[in-house]
């Protein structure tokens, strides 16, 4: 591994810029949450305003009131204001790498990702949501006699739950379709990051949305959590299994929706065709971006046997190569865990799978030297079904190597998990990847690419199978998870 540097000493966030972003916040107790740089040093990074059960009823209320007048707009006229939050996200990006890395601790490429990705997929449905949302005429009962079209009705107001990993990236891309379709959106972004959702926010403001259609509420889910759902006429909810299945069961009992964007424990399958430079590349990249901290990453290999023995010693060396630092610049090839409960984590599926009998290949241990919460890049072997590192997910950079015979084989190994999440096929023969890719089930799959190429499709659905979630976003799937379709017929006599 290539020499570690120690956390930036750079200047923390400027007081004046949190006081800015935190004025937003529906908080009228006075109680308030100190976050810290957990990730770098400890130290204090904020003290931010807790919402009460009465702040989330109050805040539902105040966006229903704007709401009404937001839907009256055409979907044309709302989606200016995307127009030009694309345009501030890219030219404000030093000021939000800054804030993603104070409170994630990851590697500045890594926040950049979430730039890309807020922009990126902003733009798309800024462009292509009012045509999504047109009108549609259908045949009628009796041609000629009736007339029939269905029009898209916005849901109302949307609850929108985000964790802490991509904590821009996330609660952009649920918001932004939401209100494009003409709802207002309630957020709780998960504390530790919640300074990049309300910098987000902020500058969607900025760029012309009306106050009171994007309000952000903090708080600790036995405190607010019931009410998020309680009041929402639609759930988006992005988190871990556990709480999706309880949030969606909530949301059922009221009849309202609910899309749910879950766990993973998402497969990659290298066929003895791979090109192997590029499979090294995109398999560390797949494992290790976010420090392994994103719902899409690879954390089981499966390897032809004719080739794994070289692509093994190759991917050994490249993840000995990786640099890393928690420098504010681009240096880094992996930064550090977000929270102290996800370094406790990893260790314990390593040790697990240590103890009962697997291979560490290279990494496997923490690195309190670099920052408290960092964590060697991880690669095991010999990992077995009574092994926690199997079919948990780990969420962490920590990935298992195993071998397969043939195509049978790795689909079947690839679908045994409750997951269903994202996957990933290595091969020069793109016909044979997509002949895989068809007998996977999961949400997405990419060929010769990890998560990049179906994350970045934004006209394409996103999302989960099996216990990995329900519901999509991205693409028309996205869109109109928020809206109600209404036909209207007419008898013309
Ligand atoms: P989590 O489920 O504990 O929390 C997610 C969010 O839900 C947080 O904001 C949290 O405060 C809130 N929350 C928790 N309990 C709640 C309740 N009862 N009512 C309302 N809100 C509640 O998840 P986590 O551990 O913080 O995040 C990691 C998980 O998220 C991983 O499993 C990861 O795979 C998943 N994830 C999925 C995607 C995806 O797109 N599929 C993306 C990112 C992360």
């Amino acid at each position: 591994m290539a020499p570690a540097v120690r956390p930036s000493e750079a200047p923390m966030l400027d007081p004046a810029l949190i006081s800015r972003l935190i004025r937003r916040v529906a908080a009228a107790s006075g109680a308030s949450a100190t976050t810290t740089s957990a990730p770098f040093t400890g130290k204090p990074l904020a003290e931010l305003p807790q919402s009460s059960a009465a702040d989330v009823a109050g805040a539902f209320a105040r966006a229903r009131a704007a709401q009404a007048a937001w839907a009256a707009r055409t979907p044309r006229e709302r989606a200016a204001p995307f127009e030009r939050f694309h345009d501030l996200v890219l030219d404000r990006q030093r000021e939000i790498l800054d804030i993603v890395q104070w409170e994630t601790g990851k590697a500045r490429r890594h926040a950049f990702e979430e730039v890309y990705d807020a922009a990126g997929g902003t733009l798309y449905y800024a462009r292509h949501a009012p045509a999504m949302l047109r009108r549609r005429r259908t045949p009628g009962a009796v041609p000629g006699a009736t007339r029939t079209y269905v029009h898209h009705r916005p849901k109302g107001v949307v609850s929108v739950i985000t964790p802490w990993n991509y904590p821009l990236t996330l609660p952009v891309s649920d918001a932004v379709p939401a209100l494009i379709a003409g709802n207002a959106v309630v957020a709780k972004p998960d504390t530790q990051t919640a300074l990049t959702a309300l910098w987000a926010i902020d500058l969607l403001v900025e760029a012309g949305l009306p106050e009171d259609l994007w309000i952000p509420v903090l708080g600790e889910p036995a405190e607010i959590g019931d009410a998020l759902i309680d009041h929402a006429d639609h759930v988006a909810f992005t988190g871990s299994s556990a709480v999706g299945a309880h949030i969606a069961q909530r949301a059922a009992a009221r009849l309202v929706g609910c899309s749910a964007e879950l766990g993973g424990k998402n497969p990659a399958i290298v066929c003895a065709d791979a090109d192997l430079d590029r499979t090294v590349d995109g398999v560390l990249r797949a494992c290790f971006s976010s420090s392994g901290q994103l719902c899409v990453s690879m954390e089981r290999i499966y390897v032809h046997d004719a080739i794994h023995d070289d692509f093994a010693g190759r991917l050994v060396a490249a993840v000995r190569d990786m640099t890393l630092n928690a420098e504010f610049d681009f240096t880094a090839d992996m930064g550090s865990l977000t929270y102290r409960r996800q370094l406790d984590r990893v260790t314990a599926h390593v040790e697990d799978a240590r103890a009962k009998g697997a291979d560490v290949l290279v990494g496997g241990r923490p690195r309190p030297d670099i920052g408290p919460l960092f964590y060697e890049p991880t690669l095991l072997a010999g990992v077995t079904a009574d092994m926690d590192a199997c079919d948990d997910e780990t969420f962490g950079p920590v990935a298992a190597l195993h071998r397969f015979g043939d195509e049978d084989e790795a689909v079947e190994r690839a679908n045994a998990t409750g997951y269903g999440l994202n996957a990933s096929i290595w091969t020069r023969d793109v016909a044979r990847g997509r002949r895989l890719a068809e007998r996977i089930r999961s949400g997405t799959v990419n060929i010769n690419e990890g998560y990049g190429a179906t994350w970045a499709s934004y006209g394409a659905p996103i999302g989960g199978m099996k216990r990995s979630g329900l519901g999509r976003r991205h693409g028309v799937e996205g869109l109109l998870r928020y809206t109600e379709p209404q036909a209207i017929a007419s008898q013309h006599v």
